[in-house]
């Protein structure tokens, strides 16, 4: 692990009634110590953001949102907007996941719209890269990441970057139980805050967090946290079970 303070994320993604959520929620901030070197971020479905943001309020864990609309308000249906989340108890929000673009065909733009307008509410943003396999076997891969980390940070200005958090997830790995190697993880994060120093500075290219995604689990966590440019992890199946997350979360 390299020198910024890491942040062990948990994607629940479209799992959880009220009573499971509540519960887990519950078990997660026990398996949880407040340690001074990571942080801790669960990111339940809106339908139970404010219940579990109530559950975990004197904890440090932080709550976020799968998404985020740029607008305060308005005629968005299906959305909800940063001061919503806020409302709700929320401080974070994951923008681009691939299921996002894939499944539901958000593009760069949209997502650096989603990206600026969470960061101009003072959220925490979590903008989520990756590849699909069939661009990694081309060859492509470091050259669609450019494009999806150029595009979303668009018009991001340096000062708004320490808000702002990179979630390497090659398609190809997320929920999959296929994980890149180390070597791999480690080129691609590298590679990442090569573009970051390139479009901003050696400073925040060297400050900004960079967490992997993609079937990280309790056997993988430990050496993937120690290359040296992986700040963090980005989790979603593994994140449904307090045991598995408490375990990832306490990495060695
Ligand atoms: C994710 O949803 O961001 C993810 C990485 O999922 P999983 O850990 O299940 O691969």
């Amino acid at each position: 692990m390299g020198k910024r303070k890491a942040l062990m994320a948990g994607n629940w993604k479209m799992h959880t009634t009220v009573v499971d959520g509540c519960q887990l929620a519950v078990d997660v901030s026990r398996a949880c110590t407040d340690f001074p070197d990571r942080e801790v971020l669960l990111a339940p479905p809106y339908t139970i953001l404010s219940e579990v943001s109530h559950i975990l309020k004197d904890s440090p864990i932080i709550v976020g949102s799968q998404n985020v609309c740029w607008e305060e308000k308005g005629a968005f249906t299906g959305e909800i907007s940063p001061v919503m989340l806020k409302d709700a108890g929320g401080s974070a929000a994951i923008v681009g996941h691939s299921e996002r673009r894939q499944i539901f065909g958000e593009t760069d733009e949209l997502v650096n719209r989603r990206l600026k307008g969470g960061l101009s509410f003072g959220l925490m943003m979590i903008l989520c890269i990756g590849e699909t396999l069939e661009e990694r076997e081309a060859g492509r891969a470091f050259a669609v990441l450019y494009e999806q980390i150029k595009k979303g940070l668009a018009d991001v200005a340096a000062v708004d970057m320490a808000k702002v958090v990179i979630a390497y997830e090659p398609v190809w790995a997320i929920g999959t139980g296929k994980t890149a190697s180390n070597e791999q993880a480690q080129e691609t994060h590298a590679f990442i805050r090569g573009v970051l120093e390139q479009i901003y500075e050696k400073n925040i290219a060297e400050q900004t967090r960079i967490l992997y995604g993609g079937s990280v689990k309790p056997t993988n966590v430990d050496e993937l946290m120690a290359q040296s440019d992986i700040d963090g992890a980005l989790v979603g199946g593994a994140a449904l079970d307090a045991k598995s997350f408490g375990r990832i979360i306490n990495f060695q």
